[in-house]
């Protein structure tokens, strides 16, 4: 038997370090959270460990859109309602789902899971723009809508992918950036003011 004064528990130095994948967890908040689940939360724990190891065996990306799902194709991509000439390209299942929650887009999706980021390492492979290609000339869509974020990233990966897609001849289009629907124009900043104006259609 050991008879060590302090004893170790390697199984929370792991908890600790494993926690540590999780963007923004830093050794602290590691701990916090190591320490909530061990002292108060021991069920909800268990569940976590198996809802994380049922994931990681069932969950794959859609062949299709890129974004997450159970079957090789999702159900989206496999629905007989949408209309396959229109492919709108987003950063994240996020915002894919934000635009359905609109339902004013009865398009296709193709999911980046992420966005061109040179600073960061992320180049046009690690977004799937290969794919992303294959499927926007797969003669079934006319016209790929690019709905990555306003950022200076996401303005930069809607003009990367215009510029790939253009010369195949395929028509791009960019959302507007627009006033929030019930936003008043007192509290948007005028950047969004000015772009809303610029990007303004007849009535
Ligand atoms: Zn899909």
């Amino acid at each position: 038997l050991s008879k060590s004064p302090v004893p170790t528990a390697k199984g929370l130095e792991r908890l600790l370090q494993a926690l540590r994948v999780l963007p923004g967890v830093g050794p602290r908040s590691a701990q916090r959270m190591a320490f909530h689940l061990l002292q108060h939360e021991r069920a909800g724990a268990d569940e976590l460990a198996r809802a994380l190891a049922e994931a990681l065996a069932s969950v794959r990306r859609c062949a299709e859109c890129n974004n997450f799902a159970e079957d090789e194709v999702c159900a989206l991509c496999r629905s007989p309602r949408r209309d396959r000439s229109l492919l709108c390209v987003v950063e994240t299942p996020a915002d894919l789902a934000v635009v359905e929650q609109t339902l004013s887009y009865s398009g296709m999706y193709f999911v980046l899971m992420g966005r061109l980021s040179p600073l960061d390492g992320v180049g046009p492979r690690d977004i799937g723009l290969e794919r992303l290609l294959a499927r926007a000339t797969d003669g079934e869509v006319q016209e790929v809508i690019l709905a990555t974020n306003f950022t200076n990233e996401g303005e930069a990966t809607a003009h990367y992918i215009a510029e790939m897609l253009r010369p195949r001849g395929i028509r791009v289009s960019r959302i507007a950036r627009g006033v929030p629907l019930g936003g008043e124009l007192e509290y948007v900043d005028a950047g969004t003011i000015s772009q809303a104006l610029l990007d303004r259609r007849g009535l």
